[in-house]
């Protein structure tokens, strides 16, 4: 069975090697290409976007795919849904592995938004060391603001507009508590900036601006399309796919 597993994350990553020897499982792993050195999973790797929705089923027909493994990140709205909608417009089943997101614990003080747009001006309004954690894309919606300094930390140098007064830290993660702690208190940050994206490896800062009282405003996920079959853990994932192919080999399923 060809099984295209949409990535870009380190679960994802996890699940290529995970799958990798499950009898008769071929994993195709693919990675969009945003990051210039990106970490490669194991196995068949392809990289670059589909060409739109149109694009990947042209794909997916034209590679035999027979299940669709979506484990992008779960703020790559479009690609899960680009996903989608192949899946139901050709039949092939389709599970998103989609981790959970952050939950609050006593000692922190977040301010929920529903979107990057609402980020920024919360933000600017709470405080003037700002600290963006929220990957390259997101920053242009902070552009206008002309007050606030901002600690704009990226993988890769963003390209969008930026605003006036920045530095930007190019760093990958993931970091410990101590290392976010000396961040904040380095550049004298007053709000800290991100996504829910959930997970460990970049929770370290959470932890830090609970520790200095620093108040963190909390982007919500993009919604998912409706009727997505969804799991939450690694494991669950692998167990689906691992039990979606045997049934469909009319086998007993056969765990390493
Ligand atoms: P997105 O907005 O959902 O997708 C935009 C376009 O990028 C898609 O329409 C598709 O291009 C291409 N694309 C996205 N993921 C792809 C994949 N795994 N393989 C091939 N093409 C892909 O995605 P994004 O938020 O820019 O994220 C891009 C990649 O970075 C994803 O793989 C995601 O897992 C990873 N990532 C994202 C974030 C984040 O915060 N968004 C954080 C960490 C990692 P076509 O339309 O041409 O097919």
């Amino acid at each position: 069975m060809r099984i295209l597993l949409l990535g870009g994350t380190g679960e994802a990553r996890e699940l290529a090697h995970a799958l990798a020897g499950a009898r008769g499982l071929e994993i195709v792993s693919s990675l969009a290409g945003r990051v210039s050195d990106p970490v490669r999973p194991g196995g068949i790797v392809r990289v670059g976007g589909f060409g739109g929705a149109e694009g990947l089923r042209n794909w997916l027909t034209g590679n035999a795919i027979e299940l669709i493994v979506d484990a992008t990140h779960p703020f790559a709205a479009t690609m899960t849904a680009h996903a989608a909608r192949a899946s139901a417009e050709l039949g092939l089943p389709m599970i998103r592995l989609n981790r959970p997101g952050w939950t609050p614990v006593p000692g922190d003080h977040w301010l929920r938004v529903p979107d990057m747009a609402a980020a920024a001006p919360v933000s600017a309004e709470t405080g003037d060391r700002i600290l963006l954690t929220i990957g390259r894309q997101g920053v242009g919606a902070f552009a206008g603001y002309t007050r606030p300094w901002y600690l704009i930390r990226t993988i890769d140098p963003p390209d969008a507009a930026l605003p006036p007064r920045h530095e930007v830290l190019l760093a990958r993660g993931p970091f410990t508590v101590e290392s976010e702690s000396a961040l904040l208190a380095q550049q004298r940050i007053e709000v800290l900036v991100t996504k829910d994206s959930g997970g460990a490896a970049t929770s370290a800062k959470l932890a830090a601006a609970r520790e200095a009282g620093i108040p963190v405003v909390m982007v919500d996920r993009p919604p998912a399309p409706p009727g997505l079959v969804e799991v939450t853990s690694l494991g669950a994932a692998r167990e689906w796919v691992i039990d979606y192919a045997a049934a469909h080999r009319g086998r007993t399923p056969e765990r390493r």
